[in-house]
């Protein structure tokens, strides 16, 4: 069993979503939101004068489809785009524009192995091989040639994944930027994460005198995660 997470008092709650809240799915969008999870958050959000943010690799819009407003503020996209409480307007950071004929080339490299999957975002792209994974390491190469050009983008290991996004943005400089504003300013952040994008994440909590914490070594299993938000609810 790991060791129990005493919340500390005053606490700012910076969350990964999948694989932290909640558990993989073979599909990004076909991930199932337990409706406790939903509970949680608000209580939380109530007991820490609403000092609870999502800090994801998924575009914003997704987590509201997800969550609707359980989190008070969202970061998604790895940094790149920043919600600071629910009705502001969405933050972007200065970022350089995709270069016009990498959308087309991560597809035709994802179509090239069944299962494997290309997903779009709007500074970047994934090449999903959770249902391919003897493609993975063709989709690697892939997709290091396509990046190669470019010193402004780079290519990140993600979960059955290879992720291309910029490299100005990082969840540290969105755990930073939360951490700015209110509610947020003043608490000590408590970042939880399982993947390697959330290794920014963890030291910039660490480095604000908070805890980061990665899910595999503090809790174990999303679901013990979603219990230890339920007990500190
Ligand atoms: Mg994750």
């Amino acid at each position: 069993m790991p060791p129990v997470i005493a919340l500390p008092d005053r606490a700012a709650l910076l969350l990964d979503l999948d694989g932290t809240l909640i558990e993989f799915a073979p599909t990004p969008d076909a991930v199932i939101i337990p409706p406790d999870l939903l509970v949680s958050l608000q209580r939380l959000r109530q007991r820490l004068n609403n000092a609870v943010a999502v800090v994801t690799g998924r575009p914003i819009a997704q987590v509201d489809a997800l969550l609707g407003d359980a989190p008070y503020a969202v970061a998604g996209e790895h940094g790149t785009a920043i919600r600071h409480h629910p009705q502001a307007a969405i933050c972007p950071v200065a970022l350089p524009a995709l270069p016009k004929d990498w959308a087309g080339r991560a597809q035709a490299a994802a179509a090239a192995h069944p299962g494997a999957l290309y997903e779009p975002k709007a500074h970047g792209f994934v090449l999903h091989f959770r249902r391919a994974p003897e493609a993975g390491p063709a989709l690697q190469a892939a997709a290091t040639e396509i990046v190669a050009a470019h010193p402004d983008f780079m290519l990140m290991p993600a979960n059955m994944a290879w992720e291309v996004k910029p490299r100005a943005a990082d969840k540290g400089e969105a755990v930073r930027a939360l951490m700015a504003q209110p509610p947020f300013a003043g608490r000590v952040p408590v970042y939880i994460g399982d993947d390697v994008t959330d290794e920014d994440g963890i030291r910039a909590a660490q480095a604000l005198g908070g805890l980061g914490l990665r899910m595999q070594d503090a809790f174990g299993s999303p679901a013990a995660v979603r219990a230890w938000l339920a007990a500190n609810g």
